[in-house]
C-alpha cells in the first residue's frame, strides 16, 4: 500500500471565501452540507452530523437526504478507482448551493488523483465542495477486524480536515493537529479530531477578517 500526497496541498491554496456571521458576539460558521452516495450506512452519517456540529460549534451541519453517485466518467476503469477531482467538479455543476453553504460529499468508493495512488478525500475551496471517502478507512482494508468505532473515528477526523480547508486553512505542522497532512492511515490515527490553538486562531481569524472585507 503505496502513501499518498494528499492533493488538495494545490487545490486548497486558499480561498478568500470563508464566510462568517456574527451574532451576539459569536462566531458562526456557515453551514455545511453532507451529501452522500446512498452506500454510507445512515446511522454513520447521523452521528458524523452530531460530532461535526460538536466541532464547529454554532454551526449548521446539515444531512442532505439526497443520494449522489458519481458520473460513469468519474470512474478509471483501469485503476479501478475514481477520480476526485472529476467527483468535485461533477458535483460543483450538479449540485444547487448558495454562496455561504459549503458542502461535503461522503464516499464509500476508492478516490484517486493523477500521479498519486489514493486519497482520502479531497477539498476545493473555490468551489466549496470537499469529498471523503470511507474506502481507505475501514480497517478491513488493511487486513484488521472490521470496526464502526475506528472507522467513524477516522471518519470525523477527516471530514473535519476537508471542511478546515473549506473555511481557509492550510496544512498544520503539528502532527496531533486534524489539519495536519495525512500520508498515511497510520497518520490519520495518529492526530486528533481537534484543531491545534494555532490552526483554531487561524480559522477564527480567517472568519473574522472575511466578515469585514
Ligand atoms: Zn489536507
Ligand atoms: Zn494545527
Amino acid at each position: 500500500m503505496g502513501a499518498s500526497i494528499e492533493p488538495c496541498h494545490e487545490k486548497c491554496a486558499l480561498a478568500n471565501d470563508a464566510s462568517l456571521s456574527l451574532i451576539g458576539g459569536e462566531l458562526v460558521l456557515i453551514h455545511a452540507r453532507l451529501l452522500s452516495n446512498g452506500r454510507v450506512a445512515q446511522n454513520t452519517l447521523k452521528g458524523l452530523e452530531g460530532r461535526l456540529a460538536e466541532v464547529f460549534p454554532n454551526s449548521r451541519i446539515i444531512l442532505d437526504g439526497q443520494a449522489i453517485h458519481p458520473p460513469s466518467g468519474c470512474f478509471n476503469r483501469s485503476r479501478g478507482q475514481y477520480n476526485s477531482i472529476l467527483i468535485l467538479q461533477s458535483l460543483s455543476n450538479s449540485v444547487k448551493r448558495r454562496d455561504d453553504e459549503r458542502i461535503l460529499a461522503v464516499e464509500s468508493e476508492d478516490l484517486y488523483v493523477c500521479h498519486l495512488n489514493f486519497v482520502f478525500g479531497e477539498a476545493d475551496p473555490s468551489s466549496r465542495i470537499a469529498v471523503v471517502s470511507t474506502y481507505r478507512l475501514r480497517p478491513e482494508f488493511y487486513g484488521e477486524t472490521p470496526s464502526p468505532t475506528l472507522l467513524f473515528s477516522r471518519l470525523v477526523k477527516e471530514c473535519i480536515h476537508e471542511l478546515g480547508h473549506l473555511f481557509g486553512l492550510g496544512h498544520c505542522p503539528t502532527p496531533t493537529c486534524v489539519m495536519h497532512f495525512s500520508n498515511s492511515i497510520l497518520e490519520t490515527d495518529l492526530k486528533g479530531p481537534d484543531f491545534c490553538p494555532r490552526c483554531k486562531f487561524n480559522l477564527e481569524e480567517r472568519l473574522r477578517k472575511d466578515q469585514y472585507v
